[in-house]
């Protein structure tokens, strides 16, 4: 019988309308007594809304039905209907105002897969829509009346608010104060459920995946908890945080890490013709060299450490030639480079004298083919990859390499992964 409404409604939506369901969310008085039901204290006020017979309602022509929500009224955001005796509240603009991530299919979805999923830090709620069961944190409860899906909106009976309320939902929800509804397709939806126990799942990026969810509808779920976790849904130099333990060896600098101000690493060691690296990745260079000297590969170093300063004028410099856009594709903000960190190297061929390195072509040299297989056994690697451009924000730099120790560079080498990627990856708490 439910199920029968809920697709009859769809096909008789502007008829209905335009009779007498009145989509009313005003002020209602049933004899004399104001309707209104609030977050945390509906339930017993609820006044006898079956008393209510349609169009033959008493209170026609104009009933009016406030929403109440936490002590403020809602009722122009939400709007509510009154149908065969019933109250139906649309249930995802008050999900919104409250921060609750609400996950339901497309309105195209096919009606055997309509669930509404809403979700937060620590509630799940399942709804199979159509129907009165509702699953909040595995436990099954029942609505008196089944919900609506009509049109991109889900309509509930405003038991399934007190349901969240006596869940607790709602106080977390306010803890959380955060506006999101999110439409996915159901299997997408799924599919991100099913992520829920990967170690790098992080629930306090609950929102933030559900969004980049729905903007990047190709990309697999995997990639979507790990490019959130590494920021990759902010823009680049935005939200950026001051890198805490700069001297530390496997130092994440990127777009979204900065350097402290006035950071200089202690131990910079010359490795030749002035170029300054930090004594581990000094040590393991000069190795690496030596290696490949052995099987007759050479190179030379074309930059290693670089000051502030150092950067402020190359970037100033790219910037001025090429605009921001195109400078912030090959080289670093000030503060932003890796090179400051005294653990990466730009190689190149020892003929190149003057050339630039694009010039050079270096990934079709010899020395880049030896690199490509060896580096990683001396703790460096490539940084900045031509299929993660998207990840590093950095355009292919076949000659760029970071030390980061060998267990870690073996690791990164064998997995494909970006140093993003690979802290991106690490577990929650
Ligand atoms: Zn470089």
């Amino acid at each position: 019988m439910a199920k029968a409404k809920t697709k009859a409604k769809t096909k008789a939506k502007a008829k209905t309308k335009a009779r007498n369901i009145f989509l009313v969310l005003l002020i209602c008085s049933i004899g004399g007594i104001g309707v209104s039901w609030g977050w945390n204290t509906y339930g017993n006020e609820m006044p006898g809304v079956s008393g209510f017979t349609g169009e033959d309602s008493p209170l026609d022509p104009s009933p009016k039905l406030t929403v109440m929500l936490n002590g403020s009224d809602v009722s122009q955001t939400c709007s509510a209907h009154y149908e065969e005796g019933q109250i139906y509240v649309s249930a995802l603009p008050l999900l919104e105002q409250l921060g609750v991530a609400v996950l339901a299919p497309s309105p195209s979805a096919s009606s055997s897969s309509k669930t509404l999923w809403a979700v937060t830090k620590d509630h799940e709620l399942h709804h199979s829509l159509g129907t009165t069961q509702i699953s909040l944190d595995g436990k099954t409860l029942t609505l008196e009346y089944p919900s609506i899906l009509e049109g991109d909106n889900v309509y509930v009976p405003p038991s399934f608010f007190e349901i969240i309320s006596a869940g607790q939902l709602s106080q977390e929800i306010d803890e959380i104060n955060m506006n999101l509804a999110v439409l996915v397709e159901s299997s997408r939806l799924q599919a991100l459920n099913d992520k829920k126990n990967t170690p790098y799942f992080h629930a306090d990026h609950l929102f933030r995946y559900a969004d980049y969810v729905k903007k990047n509808p190709d990309l697999n779920m995997e990639k979507v908890i790990i490019y959130v976790n590494a920021n990759l849904d902010k823009p680049f130099y935005t939200d950026v945080s001051v890198i805490v333990q700069p001297e530390d060896i496997l130092v994440l600098c990127n777009k979204y890490n900065q350097f402290p101000d006035g950071y200089v690493p202690k131990d910079l060691k010359n490795v030749g013709s002035g170029f300054l690296l930090r004594a581990e990745a000094a040590e393991a260079y000069q190795k690496m060299t030596q290696a490949a000297a052995e099987h007759g590969v050479f190179f030379r170093l074309r930059s290693a450490y670089r000051s502030y300063r150092e950067q402020q004028g190359l970037y100033t410099n790219a910037v001025a030639r090429q605009g921001t856009s195109q400078a912030d594709l090959y080289s670093a903000r000030p503060g932003y480079s890796e090179h400051h960190s005294g653990l990466a190297i730009d190689v190149t061929i020892p003929t190149n004298v003057s050339g630039s390195l694009a010039s050079v072509r270096f990934e079709n040299t010899p020395q880049f083919a030896w690199f490509q297989q060896h580096a990683h056994e001396y703790g460096f690697v490539l940084r900045y990859p031509s299929d993660k451009v998207s990840v590093t924000g950095y355009a292919y730099e076949p000659w760029h390499y970071r030390y980061v120790g060998t267990d870690t560079a073996k690791t990164l080498h064998a997995q494909e992964l970006t140093l993003e990627e690979y802290f991106a990856m690490e577990q929650g708490e």
